[in-house]
């Protein structure tokens, strides 16, 4: 019978090291291989060329390195490139780069398909097949920062986990691919460039306070009136508005990091005055900033992108009121690589 073997990153430093000592080796040669398989991302035992053959024979006989396959890669006419990425039981997320005159940023997928129903996403549509391993959203990075050298002379400057899926339902292994991708062991990137977006889960917020995250955090809001928003985002009746504001209170007295919502204008949703004054109001628990996304249509036009009347509606009356608001274009439009376009299409 053959055995299962385990995959070797999902162990610990510490656990590494004490697997060597087991073996009647030294400790010290598992932090030699955790090297090999986080700093260099190394993808085969035969790459470690510091470590002898019998022990990489007998790593290659006890372990497995499961690592992504980029399997297709779209670049749009606006430089945005988009991975289609093959976990090793076969099954496909999306990442996508985007790049600025300043920045190259990272967005990543925490999960296969999204356990959670917002009505004008693609990827909800899929629904959740599985979460991702921490090896699996770190090597996202990895590979985009490949690319980011490769075609922009520059390594990765910013990550944003507004790929497939809610970070904070796959809250644990998020939390570890962070650590790795912050770690000096790993890409040493500072946690001020991370995002974790999330559509607003209140009690794993919380949880992120209590252990004092260093990592920004955006909420997808689209409405600050509960009516409307569960019209939209359906387990807005689970987690009602009340919740989620004291939820994002708490983490501002805890973390004292502002909190970013997004936000997406929709004609005939929240295209009016009363959706607009209920933001501020919410905008006002903590301090805040609001993003205003343009809608990437994926249906046939349920949802519709409010006029730019309504957006400068928005745009004055949070300024007015102090608020600091950006308008963003989207990016990757024409191989859908732009926001809630992930859906494993091509
Ligand atoms: N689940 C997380 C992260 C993934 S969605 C979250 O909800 O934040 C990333 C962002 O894209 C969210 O703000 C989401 O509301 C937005 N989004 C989803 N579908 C969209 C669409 N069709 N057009 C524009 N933005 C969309």
């Amino acid at each position: 019978m053959e055995i299962k073997k385990k995959d070797i990153r999902a162990l610990t430093k510490e656990q590494l090291r004490n697997f060597f000592v087991e073996q009647g080796d030294k400790a010290f040669r598992g932090n030699q291989v955790y090297e090999w398989l986080w700093q260099k991302s190394a993808h085969d035992f035969d790459a470690m060329t510091n470590i002898s053959k019998e022990t990489r024979k007998m790593l290659e006989d006890n372990f497995v390195i499961n690592h992504i396959r980029v399997d297709q890669m779209q670049r749009s006419s606006d430089g945005t490139i988009k991975n289609a990425v093959r976990l090793h039981d076969g099954l496909i997320v999306e990442s996508v780069l985007i790049p600025t005159e300043t920045r190259t940023t990272a967005c990543v997928s925490s999960q296969v398909g999204c356990s959670l129903d917002c009505r004008f996403c693609a990827t909800a549509r899929l629904k959740r097949m599985r979460n991702l391993n921490p090896d699996e959203i770190y090597d996202q990075v990895v590979a985009i920062d490949n690319e980011s050298r490769l075609y922009f002379d520059r390594p990765l400057s910013n990550i944003v986990f507004m790929g497939m899926g809610e970070p904070l339902m796959n809250y644990n292994n998020v939390l570890r691919a962070i650590d790795k991708i912050t770690s000096p062991e790993g890409l040493g990137m500072s946690p001020k460039r991370i995002v974790v977006s999330t559509s607003g889960v209140p009690k794993m917020i919380r949880k992120m306070a209590d252990e004092e995250v260093k990592f920004g955090l955006a909420v997808s809001l689209h409405s600050a009136i509960d009516e409307v928003r569960t019209s939209i985002m359906p387990f807005n009746s689970t987690f009602p508005l009340k919740d989620l504001r004291e939820a994002l209170e708490y983490w501002y007295s805890k973390t004292k990091n502002r909190i970013t919502y997004e936000y997406v204008v929709w004609k005939g949703i929240n295209d009016t005055q009363e959706a607009v004054d209920a933001l501020v109001k919410f905008c006002k628990f903590a301090p805040s900033k609001v993003n205003i996304i343009e809608y990437n249509p994926i249906d046939d036009g349920e949802f519709q992108q409010a006029s730019n009347k309504a957006v400068e509606m928005y745009k004055n009356t949070l300024e007015r009121n102090g608020i600091t608001v950006t308008v963003r274009r989207s990016r990757g439009k024409d191989i859908d690589a732009a926001c809630g376009q992930l859906a494993n299409k091509s």
